[in-house]
């Protein structure tokens, strides 16, 4: 699609947040006149703002340009297997209004998970002019249709519940790790990067930039069922799947804190969040033991990451979810140091990660390509 000059001017605001417009001069290589045209007709149609800024010493003072703060809301929701989390936004990306509501085994299945999504939905004070909505679920996404093991989802398409509360606004659907990579991507920058989101499930996405006016490529990958040599069968309906010895579960059980198999423990995640909070936080008390019971998770996932890196060269790698800590990326990135003299940089994240924020992007981007300007 080529894009027009207004159009790159929103994207370049939707990534970089605010802009000097000598920046946009040279980014468009426009004349300064062209780019005073465009600028007041978007400034007249509410989309952008400009500030001045004073000046200390002598010179032209600045102008710098944003979005609109009042006109550009977006709204971000997240449906994961612990929490559903929406988000409004305002041009800034200041959070206007959050709602979050704990998941529970009653909530699970296209039907109950529906109602769910339609009762906070309607809860939302910020209903109008809401330009875009970006949904992330912990799950594959296939032709804008969600399945997922967690969150017992098949073919469920939650457009059609979003469409009747907000029939004007622009709704993207995505994975959540696609939504932390979209987040990363804007805020740490880095041309590629492979997020590994390591929670109750294990996934990843790798993520490439070709540039703010290009699509970028991204892949979610489905890290947590890689054929990893157990014997268990995984709910996914494989046999031996990573995430049947190299997770949250994998540990509980080997610490003798559970006797479940995976797909009991998936859907009864909640009863056992005393114990995982437990299990993730030893290494604070008792690092010795931690380092145990951690053993097999190190050794089996610094594989899986080496052949990921190998496969993809990403610039970095980022450690997201709610099952990693600053002493599991130190172990991670320690076993890898001793697999590989290749370097590769692990960064910590935990839950630091919006992925709110991350889905907002992504559905305003789709909204500007389908702007009428
Ligand atoms: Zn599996």
């Amino acid at each position: 699609m080529r894009l027009n000059n207004p159009k790159k001017i929103l994207l370049t605001l939707l990534f970089k947040g605010k802009v000097y417009r000598e920046e946009l001069l040279n980014e468009l290589k426009i004349s300064h006149s062209t780019l005073t045209y465009f600028i007041n007709n978007l400034i007249s149609n509410e989309l952008i703002s400009v500030k001045t800024e004073k000046l200390f010493s002598a010179g032209r003072p600045k102008h710098l340009i944003l979005l609109n703060k009042k006109n550009w809301k977006s709204l971000g929701i997240r449906v994961g297997r612990e929490v559903v989390s929406l988000t409004v936004f305002d041009g800034y990306f200041d959070e206007l209004e959050k709602i979050t509501v704990k998941i529970t085994k009653e909530h699970l299945g296209n039907k109950n998970l529906d109602n769910l999504l339609k009762n906070i939905l309607l809860k939302l004070t910020y209903k109008d002019s809401i330009k875009s909505i970006g949904i992330a679920f912990s799950g594959n996404v296939i032709q804008n249709k969600i399945f997922s093991y967690i969150l017992k989802l098949q073919n469920y398409d939650p457009k059609i519940t979003i469409n009747t509360i907000f029939p004007k606004s622009q709704i993207t659907i995505l994975n959540d790790v696609e939504a932390i990579a979209t987040e990363e991507f804007i805020k740490h920058g880095g041309k590629k990067i492979l997020v590994i989101n390591y929670g109750t499930g294990v996934g990843a996405c790798f993520y490439e930039s070709h540039g703010i006016y290009e699509k970028s490529e991204r892949k979610v990958i489905e890290l947590g069922h890689f054929y990893a040599g157990g014997k268990d069968n995984c709910y996914c309906g494989g046999i031996g799947c990573l995430e049947t010895i190299a997770s949250d579960y994998a540990v509980l059980k080997k610490a003798k804190l559970i006797d479940l198999n995976i797909s009991d423990f998936i859907s009864n995640e909640e009863k056992f969040e005393n114990k995982l909070d437990k299990i993730r936080n030893l290494y604070l008390t008792n690092p010795e033991e931690a380092e145990i019971l951690y053993s097999d998770v190190f050794k089996i996932l610094s594989i899986y990451v080496l052949n990921l890196f190998k496969l993809f060269s990403p610039k970095k790698i980022i450690l997201s979810g709610e099952g990693v800590s600053p002493w599991f990326t130190e172990k991670l990135q320690e076993k890898l140091s001793l697999i590989t003299h290749q370097k590769i940089d692990v960064e910590f994240r935990g839950l630091k990660n919006n992925i709110e924020y991350g889905a907002s992007i992504d559905s305003l981007r789709e909204y500007i390509l389908n702007l009428q300007i």
